[in-house]
């Protein structure tokens, strides 16, 4: 607006019906920190034009809202841009796109029915939804090259150009041979993670147990501390009898934590003295091993997930905007335990609930446990296996006392108790993780399981997505040569 009146001299009416026409709005997640907010004083001092014009777009909008909800002051001023001092980003956002939409079809539809619930009954045609993709001929072609060569040998090269025909792969389900093919190359993988990982920080882990991923930004969200919570389980029972009859399973995790994120940071500092615990334990090492890979970026990820068997996508419901790791590792044959949260939703939807582990509440189950209200203890007071890992939270690992983490989960300390609902969705993540570790003995249902989801990824091509920006978005012409 300001570059079209200021520098080009259009009038007002003119240079917003350019604007809003030009612009587009695509929320990338419904978490608060992430919709900006500016101090509007601040704002105004360092950016006075900008703040007068911005008042204007209020000024105009304001009215509209008034004829939209007469009389419904609360209503208008959650709508405002500006208010309570602050200048908001995302309003803005909405108010000035002629399109808005959420990266899969489940935070798609939040956004209508929570976050822009207002602006949706006022602009109900805005609001659409573009499922997110990955880039498939880095996240395939390019890092697992041996499978690549398995998918050419099968259907041809034609999925690179349009990897929706990765669906043809399908056809190979029941053919002994390739998937055959498809562990001995997962194996190979392994082994090349685990020399990297060994040439990196000297760990050395068994190829032969299965390999757990949990790789993506560390938030309370993301759940990375419900996964330990687990992991804390199999080490008790281990414990107590080493030589019980446990799947040797190696856990990886890789997270980034924000710098100011002091309880991202406390469930770094945990894993790493789970992991150093172990250690100290041979005969429990020999079942379970956990590692934790530092400086978490896209060259670790791509040297990962081509090594990864289960998939762990375990977000609380409603939070996961769309999630993307979720469909490299699904592309490159993992098996996904999940949630029914972002991508996932649509994930199962194309590989089958068969072929997918879902488990914990939905979105809708959250938020009725919200309004009746949540108490997490009686999570822990009925379940006895459950408290025993919280109080070793207490004890804590390799000599370091984790009891914060202890209160964080049964009174909180500062807020509410398990914020992210870990302990009640805990009992279901356990016992769905311990059906896919008795599948994993079964090779032949593995595999197949594996190559089905290979099968139907190519859905979650960034192609398609681009695709449908150009077309119903953009609205843009294709070339023709
Ligand atoms: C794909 C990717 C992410 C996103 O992972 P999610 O599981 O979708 O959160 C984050 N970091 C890196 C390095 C990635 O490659």
């Amino acid at each position: 607006m300001r570059i079209l009146i200021d520098d080009y001299f259009y009038d007002w009416d003119k240079a917003w019906s350019m604007v809003t026409r030009i612009v587009s709005y695509t929320n990338h997640t419904v978490m608060p920190e992430a919709l900006e907010t500016w101090n509007e004083d601040l704002f105004r001092l360092k950016l006075p034009r900008m703040h007068a014009i911005i008042r204007e777009i209020n000024e105009r909008f304001c009215r509209e809202a008034w004829n939209a909800f007469p009389g419904n002051w609360d209503r208008i001023s959650a709508l405002s841009i500006l208010g309570h001092g602050q200048v908001r980003m995302a309003n803005l956002s909405v108010i000035g796109s002629h399109c808005v939409n959420g990266v899969s079809a489940l935070h798609s539809q939040i956004l209508k029915d929570q976050t822009f619930k207002d602006f949706y009954r006022m602009y109900p045609d805005r609001f659409t939804n573009v499922t997110n993709g990955i880039a498939h001929r880095r996240w395939l072609c390019y890092s697992n090259p041996t499978l690549a060569s398995l998918i050419e040998d099968c259907i041809g090269d034609g999925y690179r150009k349009n990897p929706e025909q990765l669906s043809e792969l399908a056809k190979f389900a029941d053919d002994a041979e390739v998937l055959d093919r498809l562990r001995g190359i997962k194996h190979q993988n392994k082994i090349n993670f685990a020399n990297l990982l060994y040439r990196k920080t000297g760990q050395v882990i068994d190829t032969h147990s299965v390999f757990d991923v949990h790789i993506k930004r560390l938030h309370e969200y993301k759940r990375q501390l419900l996964n330990a919570l687990n992991i804390i389980g199999l080490y008790l029972q281990l414990r107590d009898n080493p030589d019980i009859e446990m799947q040797p399973q190696t856990f990886i995790f890789a997270a980034k934590a924000a710098p100011g994120y002091a309880m991202a940071k406390e469930i770094i500092r945990l894993i790493c003295y789970i992991s150093k615990d172990i250690e100290q334990h041979p005969r429990i090492k020999e079942k379970l091993n956990v590692v934790f890979l530092e400086n978490y970026n896209v060259s670790m990820a791509e040297a990962l997930v081509p090594s990864a068997e289960i998939s762990e996508q375990i977000s609380l419901a409603g939070k996961e905007a769309s999630g993307t790791g979720c469909m490299k590792l699904m592309m490159n044959g993992a098996l996904t335990i999940g949630t029914l949260d972002g991508a996932n939703v649509e994930m199962q939807a194309a590989t089958g609930p068969e072929n997918m582990y879902i488990f914990g509440l939905t979105a809708a189950e959250v938020e009725q446990i919200w309004l009746r209200g949540y108490r997490s203890t009686e999570f822990y007071a009925n379940n006895e296996y459950l408290s025993r890992i919280v109080n070793q939270l207490n004890v804590g690992f390799a000599g370091e006392s984790f009891a914060n983490l202890a209160t964080y989960l049964l009174s909180g300390e500062h807020g509410i108790a398990d914020p992210y609902l870990c302990l009640a969705d805990f009992e279901s993540y356990r016992r769905t993780r311990g059906e896919m570790i008795r599948d994993y003995a079964d090779k032949q249902k593995w595999n197949r399981m594996s190559l089905l989801n290979v099968a139907a990824s190519g859905h979650f091509a960034a192609d398609r997505s681009i695709e449908e920006y150009a077309q119903r978005i953009w609205r843009l012409q294709k070339m023709t040569k």
